[in-house]
């Protein structure tokens, strides 16, 4: 039963990254590629430089590349360590564990604390093996915010304060690829090193930025770590930024775009970013109850803003779902990646988004749970509605008030 053969009005891009990227961005990167070394380039520059610093939260500088999340992941780490240096990182899921491999192939040692995929980051965890490591052998402690793969946020200040609470002086590094611009996140106020992130997720842009927001002690450790590096040196960079400029071509165009997508985010204001993502995961969580299916992170505490991962019911496929909803409704729905595969699909609730978007969304994925015969109950679209217009609230008061 295919709706149609044609795919008209939008396609719905519910992948937790990279995210829709409103007009108003498209429209801002529709410039003439200016001359990067001009005085046109270097007010842009310092802009772009400066308004990172208000997402991040930090005073300290924000390193921006031409590059993917991972070519920011492989600066943070030639930047700070040395080749034989040994780190400590979480078994989140898969974005974690691609860290890792990448951390090994700089000839890093990783001590990876196991993890079922379905949890975040044990602060007590990190206490008590940073306590065991009285040579401090351990110069990074390396986590995932917001494990895309999973939809589970980890507690990062807790971290911060886990390692406060060991004595240690590891440096703490974290992954906010797809946390940050959606989700909380204060690297100065929660005394991270080292934040790393990309364009193509909370920040509303396409992919291609990468950034490295640098604390003074991660900075400090740049100037005596043993990494071969050229391309990914902070130095160059900073130094070039001093004019507005970089060491190296910039990404001029998305450039213009993230002046806008800053300028966005600041005009609807940070904390409320947050808690409508918090509001529309709240929904997406009611719908996933009421259709009968489990949510992949077990703890509420963890709950991630910005996605649901669904776990698909024994027997059925995920990716053979994935397809019923890109053939019939035109939408896009994230797959299970590494160890999930198949297992789970997710719903990517962030970003250049609103109320009635995402009553599409999960108006798809319920009309798909039904074309595809996944075994389900009806009303998950309903559960949502409730949430979003505070109605659940009204009823659940309305119970207590009669018991
Ligand atoms: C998307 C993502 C990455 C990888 O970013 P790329 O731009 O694909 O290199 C890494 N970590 C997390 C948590 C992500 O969500």
């Amino acid at each position: 039963m295919s709706n149609t053969p044609f795919h008209t009005g939008r396609h719905f891009l519910q992948i937790p990254g990279p995210s829709n990227v409103p007009d108003r961005v498209l429209r801002a990167m529709d410039m003439p590629t200016i001359d990067h070394r001009g005085p046109e380039f270097a007010q842009l520059g310092f802009e772009v430089i400066e308004g990172s610093k208000k997402i991040f939260k930090t005073r300290n500088p924000v390193v921006i590349y031409p590059s993917s999340g991972t070519g920011a992941w492989e600066a943070a780490i030639v930047n700070t360590l040395s080749p034989g240096d040994k780190v400590l990182m979480v078994e989140t899921g898969h974005f974690a564990t691609l860290w890792r491999a990448l951390a090994e192939r700089m000839k890093i040692e990783v001590e990876f604390v196991p993890g079922d995929w379905r949890h975040g980051v044990d602060p007590a965890e990190i206490e008590a093996r940073l306590a065991r490591d009285k040579q401090h052998a351990i110069k990074a402690v390396m986590v995932v915010h917001n494990e895309t793969s999973t939809g589970v946020t980890s507690r990062i200040h807790e971290v911060r304060k886990a390692i406060d609470a060991a004595k240690h002086p590891a440096l703490l590094m974290v992954d906010s690829i797809s946390g940050l611009g959606s989700i909380e996140y204060d690297h100065d106020g929660w005394g991270v090193d080292v934040t790393v992130s990309c364009s193509q997720k909370g920040l509303m842009l396409p992919p291609g930025l990468g950034f490295n927001a640098v604390s003074e002690k991660a900075l400090a450790a740049s100037k005596t770590n043993g990494s071969v590096r050229s391309y990914w040196d902070w130095h160059e960079i900073l130094a070039a930024n001093k004019s507005g400029s970089w060491a190296y071509t910039p990404a001029t165009n998305l450039l213009y775009g993230l002046k806008e997508a800053i300028a966005m985010l600041l005009e609807e204001g940070l904390d409320n970013v947050f808690a409508r993502h918090k509001r529309y995961s709240a929904a997406t969580r009611a719908a996933v109850a009421a259709w009968g299916l489990e949510n992949l992170c077990l703890d509420p505490r963890e709950y991630s803003p910005i996605l649901t991962a669904v776990v698909m019911p024994e027997g059925h496929d995920a990716d053979q779902y994935r397809k019923v909803t890109l053939d019939n409704f035109d939408m896009s729905l994230g797959s299970g990646l590494g160890k999930v595969k198949g297992k789970v699909f997710r719903i990517g609730h962030l970003g250049h988004f609103n109320d009635l978007m995402l009553m599409g969304t999960l108006a798809g994925v319920e009309m798909a749970l039904d074309v595809a015969r996944v075994p389900h109950r009806k009303g998950g679209v309903m559960a949502a509605m409730e949430v979003l217009t505070g109605r659940d609230a009204v009823t659940s008061q309305a119970k207590t008030a009669v018991a």
